[in-house]
């Protein structure tokens, strides 16, 4: 087994100072998030109410992925609607059931607002409503924000989760206890995880978004939940209103991360730990062998977070920890104190931690400190590297499987690539 966590350790209290940055962003909107939820979710359907900008946005943030049935469209608003001159509701109702019509497969339908529907006021919860009732009960409809005006694009998953907790069944009070997994994993790491589950004896594991939405796991107060992502606040909160306890633990990045998560887990379920230790040890062995093939390449080279993902802290933890990367600065859009508590007492000391976005200031301290890797967003990744700083696109640890034990070498691997094609250039 690991050695305990240093959690004796004020979390936190070891790093400098956490800078707070408020000045210009530059990060991608929640809308992106339905490039990996759509793909999840496989009875649902992001329907944008957005302009000709959030449809440009989908079209190339999905790339290659242009199914024949996409489970994702934008309802576009035009100038008219803009200037309040068209009832915005009375073309969406149209657009909906022109949808339904076509698509008897949709079962749970997202209205998705972004930033022209917020500023036109267009009320979609309302919208959700009427239109749920009109459609109840073979199609529920549930609405929230994409809108790139308060948030990061990882906050779209946090505002589409939170969405759905209101409709998970309730559980009775002596219902026997079960375990919700909470972030929208690939469907290869979650089966991954449910057979771990099972392995270690604890039943009842059901995800939040499940695959079919509307199978939703049931919630009450036996129910405890894992978040197998840190930028979850508003579904967390969600999910205790409804009385599920959260267990505290690190992220399952790395040996160390998914080890811990999984043994917090087998406790709060009162698993006996040797067998935890019995079941983990074999897939801890593979997972160290993995990481040690990019450990050569990695340690002792130094790493600058721009605020971007929300994942910037436990990939800090995992970087430094367990392959000997130097941390320049981390910096994260939030500082979830309570559910980074555990990560933070994990990171090494001494660590610079920055909340929230000055972009011009933060490039001007990649600059000074040159870190041999840069992690940012697409628009700060090719001006950086055109002076010669190497950059690893944060978006890219969103959608590639990078969590448990069996992609903990991918993930490692994942911060090699760009240093390895840098020296291969350099030679
Ligand atoms: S929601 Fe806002 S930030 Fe996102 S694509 Fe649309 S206009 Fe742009």
């Amino acid at each position: 087994m690991n050695a305990p966590l240093p959690l004796a350790k004020e979390p936190g209290g070891d790093c400098a100072p956490v800078l707070k940055e408020r000045g210009q962003r530059e990060v991608f909107c929640g809308l992106t998030g339905i490039i990996w939820l759509h793909r999840k979710m496989q009875d649902a359907f992001f329907l944008v109410v957005g302009s000709r900008t959030c449809a440009h946005l989908m079209q190339s943030a999905a790339g290659v992925m242009i199914f024949a049935e996409p489970r994702f469209a934008t309802a576009i608003m035009e100038e008219r609607d803009l200037a309040g001159l068209a009832d915005a509701n009375d073309e969406l109702d149209r657009i909906v059931e022109q949808l339904l019509a076509r698509r008897p497969d949709i079962k749970t339908l997202f209205l998705v607002g972004s930033c022209p529907s917020e500023v036109i006021k267009l009320d979609l919860a309302k919208a959700a409503q009427r239109l749920g009732g009109k459609h109840a009960p073979q199609v529920r409809v549930l609405n929230y924000s994409g809108s790139g005006i308060e948030t990061t694009f990882t906050q779209g998953e946090d505002a589409c989760l939170a969405s759905l907790v209101p409709e998970m069944p309730a559980l009775p009070e002596d219902a026997p206890a079960n375990l919700l997994i909470v972030g929208s994993l690939p469907d290869i790491v979650e089966d991954q995880f449910l057979r771990l589950f099972d392995q270690l004896g604890i039943a009842n594991v059901g995800s939040l978004p499940e695959r079919a939405v509307s199978q939703l796991p049931g919630i009450g107060n036996n129910t405890r939940y894992l978040l197998a992502q840190p930028f979850l606040g508003d579904t967390a909160q969600a999910l205790e209103g409804r009385g599920a306890q959260r267990i505290e633990a690190l992220f399952p990045f790395g040996v160390e991360g998914t080890t811990d998560w999984l043994q917090a887990a087998a406790e709060a379920f009162g698993i006996d730990s040797a067998h935890v230790a019995s079941i983990l040890s074999p897939f801890q062995e593979r997972a160290r062998k993995a990481i040690a093939h990019q450990r050569e390449r990695l340690e002792g080279r130094s790493i600058f977070f721009m605020p971007d993902s929300q994942l910037e802290v436990p990939l800090a933890r995992f970087l430094a920890n367990e392959l000997g990367m130097v941390l320049t600065e981390v910096g994260t859009p939030y500082l979830h104190h309570n559910h980074l508590a555990r990560e933070l007492a994990a990171m090494p000391a001494g660590v610079q931690l920055s909340e929230g976005q000055d972009v011009d200031k933060q490039l001007d301290r990649v600059r000074e400190t040159k870190p041999d890797l840069t992690v940012c967003g697409l628009g700060l990744a090719n001006p950086l590297e055109t002076e010669g700083l190497p950059t690893k696109w944060a978006i890219e640890l969103v959608f590639s499987p990078i969590h448990g034990f069996d992609q903990a070498g991918d993930l490692a691997e994942l911060f090699a690539r760009p240093l390895r094609r840098r020296d291969v250039l350099r030679v």
